[in-house]
C-alpha cells in the first residue's frame, strides 16, 4: 500500500512517527501551515515557521524516505490577530518557492469579518500564483461554516477543481459533493471521522475527488490512520486499486495541479533484481 498523506503537521511529530509512517507505506506528505496552539506575536515567527516548512522539515522527512511538501497561508484563527495579519504581504514570496504546492490552510474558524477578508484575499493569491487552495472548515457550527465557505469560493472565481474542502463529515459531504471541489476527510482517533465511518462514506459517494488524511498535529491524533483506513477499505471489499486511488493517486492529482509536486522515484514500484524485491519487508 503506497500512501500520500495530504494533510499532516509533521513539525509537531517525532522521528518515531516518521519511522512508523514509512513502515506503514507513507511515502509522501503535504504539511499545511497552521496555528501552533501558542499564539504568535509577530510576523517574524511566521517567517521562521515557513522557512522550517520548506527547509528543515523536508530534510528531516527525507531521512526516513518520506517526500515532504508544504502549503503556506495565514491560518483562519490567527487571521483575527492584528499582530499576525501583515504576514499576508509576505505570502507571495513563499508561494513561488519549490515545494509549496498550495495556499493553505485558509477558511473559517469563528467566521468573523477579519476571517472573511483573509480568506477571500488568499483565494485571490491562489489564483494569481496559479496554485490550488486547501480550505479548512470550522469544527463548530460546521454546516453553516461549509455553506459560507462554498459561497466565498464561488465568489472568488477560482476553479472548483483546484479547491480542497477539508475536515468534512456525513453532513457536510452532501454540501460539497456536487460543487466540483475536492473533498477532504480527517481521520481522528476518538472524535469526528473514524476509518469505519470513512468506509461508509466511500461506499455512498465513491472514490472520485475523495481525499483521506490524518491531520495529525500537536493534539490527540494518529499519523497511521491513513493506513488504517486503507485496511478498512480492503476488509469492506474495496479493491487495492480503489485504495491506491484514494490514498495515492487522488492527492497526487490534486496537488499535482501546482506543477511543483516532486515525487521523483518515490512512487516507482519497489526495485527488483531477477524478480526479487531488494527491500526487506517489501510489498
Ligand atoms: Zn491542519
Amino acid at each position: 500500500m503506497r500512501i500520500f498523506d495530504p494533510h499532516i503537521h509533521m513539525t509537531s511529530r517525532t522521528t518515531d512517527d516518521y519511522e512508523r509512517m514509512a513502515a506503514a507505506g507513507v511515502r509522501a506528505v503535504v504539511e499545511p501551515a497552521f496555528w501552533l496552539g501558542q499564539p504568535r506575536t509577530s510576523v517574524a515567527s511566521f517567517v521562521d515557521y515557513f522557512d522550517s516548512l520548506i527547509g528543515w522539515e523536508p530534510f528531516r522527512a527525507g531521512q526516513f524516505g518520506v517526500r515532504h511538501h508544504a502549503t503556506v497561508a495565514l491560518n483562519p484563527k490567527e487571521a483575527n490577530d492584528p499582530r499576525c495579519r501583515p504576514v499576508l504581504d509576505l505570502l507571495p514570496r513563499y508561494l513561488d518557492k519549490d515545494g509549496v504546492v498550495a495556499v493553505g490552510e485558509i477558511g473559517y474558524d469563528s467566521m468573523t469579518p477579519d476571517e472573511d477578508a483573509a480568506f477571500a484575499g488568499q483565494l485571490a493569491l491562489a489564483v494569481a500564483h496559479d496554485l490550488p487552495a486547501l480550505v479548512h472548515t470550522p469544527h463548530r457550527d460546521k454546516a453553516r461554516g461549509v455553506e459560507r465557505t462554498l459561497a466565498v469560493v464561488a465568489e472568488s472565481g477560482i476553479e472548483p477543481g483546484r479547491v480542497l474542502v477539508d475536515h468534512l463529515n456525513e453532513v457536510t459531504v452532501k454540501l460539497v459533493r456536487d460543487t466540483g471541489c475536492w473533498l477532504g476527510f480527517s481521520i481522528y482517533p476518538e472524535t469526528k471521522m473514524s476509518p469505519p465511518r470513512m468506509v461508509e462514506l466511500l461506499k455512498t459517494y465513491g472514490t472520485e475527488r475523495m481525499l483521506v488524511n490524518s491531520a495529525a498535529d500537536w493534539g490527540r491524533s494518529d499519523p497511521l490512520l491513513t493506513r488504517a483506513t486503507g485496511e478498512a477499505m480492503l476488509l469492506a471489499g474495496f479493491s487495492e486499486d480503489d485504495v491506491d486511488r484514494v490514498l495515492w493517486r487522488n492527492p497526487v492529482e490534486f496537488y499535482g495541479q501546482s506543477g511543483k509536486l516532486d515525487l521523483g522515484d518515490v512512487d516507482a514500484p519497489a526495485p527488483t533484481f531477477a524478480g526479487n524485491s531488494i527491500l526487506r519487508g517489501g510489498e
